[in-house]
């Protein structure tokens, strides 16, 4: 009996190949109070709590949106039809499309839209496939001009970043718009981009306990990627150090920036408690021959991730050179340095695939379908 309910099991999940869908909340930073939803493509079924209203398959159909208090109220073409807690306009097919706008920008939106409100402000959903929100996360994230396999590399971390980081749930969707999340814009028109979505349909990355891994990228290592511990607090798995030859003549790897002696020395009394006095007794001069965690002078060390911050650097890869009354800091890379770095990606792509690139950045790792691991976690 039991291995009969196994089978069923086994054949729903391996046959039922439904499209992973996920809810984004668009104008998440506008907050708008009216929106317009225009018509665009294919056919909606509108309706709400508690009634169908039409189904929309018109050019001239319009639909607009106010919030008011925890209730929205909704006109189609022109005319009151309710002031309900949710309306929701339904997709026949994942390739339908409506013009959403805020007021200031209106844009395509394949999926369905559903549309609430918390305290005055209006909640707007988009409920999608994994692989169209990707598609529209690709387009507002990496832009335009890459290859097909860089683009592969990226549509199967945008996929895993949606499923690891669901920031939202308490707002009831999985994840907004904005760069607090992905930046995502909507429908997709870059022929390049689709095609690396789909050929990459569905694929994410786990680690050995089959958990969607945190998917971190930066633009440039320098020549080295680090742990998370450099960074942060925490070692994460999947995110060892790899020495990165690809990216050393690209254009984020060298960096200088000059700093006054008075200005270095105040920040790291601040810092350690030394006097300035001592400070300006010893040479200031540094090198990182391999990535270093501090900056050591004598007995004295500040980490090199809080000298990053305060003087705004673009890495914390850099040597300290001590020359008169002036710091020079010559650096390499840019960004955080944990996970894939994009400028060495881009050169690999041009000679490896997408899953020799993901397997050089993160380490062990699998690829897999959404499916597939939705199937390994029922047992
Ligand atoms: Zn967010
Ligand atoms: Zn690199």
């Amino acid at each position: 009996m039991k291995r009969i309910t196994l089978f069923f099991i086994l054949f729903f999940v391996l046959t039922n190949v439904v499209a992973k869908d996920v809810r984004i909340g668009l104008f998440y930073r506008s907050n708008p109070k009216t929106i317009t939803v225009e018509y665009n493509v294919g056919r909606y079924t509108f309706f709400s709590e508690v009634s169908y209203y039409k189904t929309l398959s018109n050019k001239s159909d319009k639909v607009i949106f106010k919030a008011y208090n925890n209730k929205v109220k909704a006109y189609l073409n022109g005319n009151k039809i309710g002031e309900n807690i949710w309306f929701r306009l339904d997709r026949n097919t994942d390739l339908n499309s409506l013009k959403i706008s805020d007021g200031k920008i209106k844009r395509p939106y394949e999926g369905s839209l559903i549309v609430y409100s918390i305290n005055g402000k209006l909640k707007v959903v988009n409920e999608i496939s994994i692989d169209k929100y990707v598609e529209g996360v690709i387009k507002g994230e990496a832009g335009y001009g890459y290859g097909l396999e860089y683009y592969k590399v990226q549509a199967v971390i945008s996929r895993t970043y949606a499923l690891h980081h669901q920031k939202h749930k308490k707002e009831g969707f999985d994840l907004c718009d904005h760069t607090h999340c992905q930046v995502y814009k909507g429908v997709n028109t870059n022929k390049k981009i689709a095609k690396a979505v789909t050929q990459t349909s569905e694929e994410v990355i786990v680690d050995s306990s089959i958990n969607y891994i945190n998917t971190l990228f930066h633009s440039n290592c320098g020549g080295h990627t680090v742990t998370t511990d450099m960074v942060w607090s925490k070692k994460l798995p999947c995110m060892e150090s790899v020495k990165d030859t690809f990216c050393i003549n690209s254009s984020q790897a060298k960096w200088k920036k000059t700093i006054s002696k008075t200005s270095w020395v105040s920040f790291l009394s601040k810092k350690t408690g030394k006097s300035v006095s001592y400070l300006q007794s010893k040479s200031l001069d540094f090198n990182q021959y391999t990535r270093q965690e501090y900056y050591k002078i004598g007995s004295v060390k500040v980490r090199l991730v809080d000298i990053r911050k305060n003087y705004r650097l673009k890495s914390t890869y850099f040597s300290v050179h001590d020359i008169g009354d002036k710091i020079v800091l010559i650096g390499r890379g840019y960004g955080h340095g944990v996970g894939l770095c994009q400028e060495g990606g881009i050169v690999m792509s041009k000679t490896y695939d997408y899953k020799q690139i993901l397997h050089f950045y993160y380490q062990n790792i699998s690829i897999m379908t959404i499916n597939k691991v939705e199937y390994y976690k029922l047992f």
